[in-house]
């Protein structure tokens, strides 16, 4: 019999109702293997009591005929979504001992739909990373590294990643701010959905950039994603950005037919630092849509060098508003030992923060100062708005744009955190589509040279999941990516 953590989602749940395993075994499996892979770092924090018990309720209810969409399916969940009683840190210090007292809008929503929680997986301290090397708890390891060399999973969901491209979880919950779905989920070779801004809730998922932040699945294929996705989404009263539209049938658009569909290229994407494997990679998806009957269209996205600089000002901006909250007073780490309130503040964020965390607190407090406000922030956001209108213009031409994810593929574990530039560098091709709020997805889509995932991005239409779940679909049959 086939492992049961080979299986995707869909097989899973069909293998579940079929009753050719209960929802017991396939929570004893996935633990087992998460325990035979401590080494990969990918969780940071389990209850197995609890999700045994819960995958027992699972069985009863199918026992009884009752099954809910997702009974029985273990779900993995990033660090910074608050699961009431489990510990969430957000891989910070400073958060280290945090058990929320409420759950999150959209694991809620999972568990309400049968999930089984399974454990939290690590991240970069606050979500603000691109290799998962600045997680409090250690470095997570791509489960396609070598054994001589260690390579980053991509980040902030480096741990979301690594596990579902390790089956040690048929799916993950990751958030992405600036890309950090989709640039993982490109680094361990698994598909990862960002949706667009207001699609799911983000109620309870510990604040980065508020105007950016989206919550979404990593999984081992499309029709997954779009499952998941089905099960998270939705409006949510206790979220104000989170926008009252019907939410598709996203399985459904997995077999639709992308004939005569319009695909847009950005030869803005085509910079200096894009590697030449990951051109060829782009090339050959340019011809799977073409040979699938889509047709191909160029399409301008002139202000595309400035959404780098642009996101690093904005974002850091929201960061240091919302950080402004971990002050030793209400919850989280407090410096003991200290002489007066003042003291206190500065001690506690001073030690409770991690490096990159800091330098994101210390930009955004910069840019929104008296002086530089004008300079910086005002003219970042001017230019976020010249981004929206270079999207709304190219989608006047074409249904969605495919980019690759990131410029190049995985990278060796201490190889480029001392630099922060050349880490933001990772984000080029992810944070575009994050200022306009737009949905995008990450297809695994071949190997370089080195044997590492490398995968390709569609950007579609604000609310146009379906495109990209439509269009995902043919990328994934055309590359037929073996998984590890
Ligand atoms: N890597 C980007 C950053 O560090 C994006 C992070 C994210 O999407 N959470 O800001």
């Amino acid at each position: 019999m086939t492992k049961i953590s080979n299986l995707g989602v869909v097989e899973t749940l069909k293998g579940l109702n079929k009753k050719d395993f209960s929802s017991v075994e396939v929570t004893k499996e996935y633990l087992q293997l998460i325990e035979n892979e401590k080494k990969l770092n990918a969780y940071i924090h389990f209850n197995t009591e609890k999700s045994l018990s819960l995958a027992e309720l699972s069985d009863e209810r199918r026992a009884k005929n009752e099954a809910l969409p997702l009974d029985g399916l273990p779900i993995a969940v990033k660090d910074i979504f608050c699961v009431k009683g489990e510990r969430t840190s957000a891989c910070s210090k400073i958060l280290e001992n945090f058990i929320p007292n409420y759950e999150s809008t959209v694991t809620s929503k999972l568990w309400q739909a049968g999930g089984v929680y399974i454990g939290k997986t690590s991240m970069d301290e606050f979500a603000m990373g691109s290799s998962n090397e600045t997680s409090y708890f250690g470095s997570v390891v791509n489960p396609w590294s070598k054994e001589e060399e260690k390579l980053v999973p991509g980040g902030s969901s480096g741990g979301s990643a690594s596990a579902v491209a390790a089956r040690l979880a048929p799916i993950a919950l990751g958030t992405d701010t600036g890309g950090s779905i989709r640039q993982p989920a490109s680094f361990c070779g698994t598909v990862g959905m960002k949706p667009t801004y207001g699609r799911c809730s983000r109620w309870g998922i510990i604040a980065f950039a508020s105007s950016l932040d989206q919550a979404g699945p990593l999984t081992r294929s499309v029709q997954d994603s779009a499952l998941i996705l089905q099960n998270m989404a939705g409006f949510d009263n206790l979220d104000s950005t989170s926008v009252d539209i019907k939410v598709p049938n996203f399985l459904d658009s997995c077999s639709r037919s992308i004939k005569g569909m319009k695909i847009g290229i950005p030869k803005e994407y085509k910079i200096n630092e894009l590697s030449s494997e990951v051109e060829n990679i782009w090339n050959e998806g340019i011809r799977w849509l073409q040979d699938a009957g889509a047709e191909i269209v160029e399409v301008k996205l002139p202000h595309t060098k400035y959404a780098l600089p642009t996101y690093y000002i904005v974002a850091p901006a929201e960061a240091s508003a919302n950080l402004a909250r971990y002050d030793g007073v209400k919850y989280g780490y407090r410096k003991e030992d200290i002489k007066d309130l003042e003291q206190m503040y500065s001690q506690t964020r001073a030690e409770g923060f991690g490096e990159e965390v800091k330098r994101r607190i210390l930009i955004g407090t910069y840019v929104l100062s008296a002086g530089y406000y004008d300079a910086y922030y005002l003219r970042a956001q001017k230019v976020r708005t010249k981004i929206v209108e270079d999207f709304n213009l190219a989608f006047k031409n074409c249904d969605a744009i495919l980019t690759p994810t990131a410029p190049t593929g995985a990278f060796k574990v201490g190889e480029k955190n001392m630099d922060p530039v050349t880490m933001y560098m990772n984000d080029v091709f992810t944070v575009p589509a994050s200022l306009a709020g737009l949905p995008a997805i990450s297809i695994p889509s071949g190997l370089d040279s080195n044997g590492y995932p490398l995968g390709l991005q569609l950007i579609g239409k604000g609310f146009d999941e379906e495109t990209l779940f439509s269009v995902g679909t043919i990328l994934e049959k055309s590359a037929n990516f073996k998984s590890i």
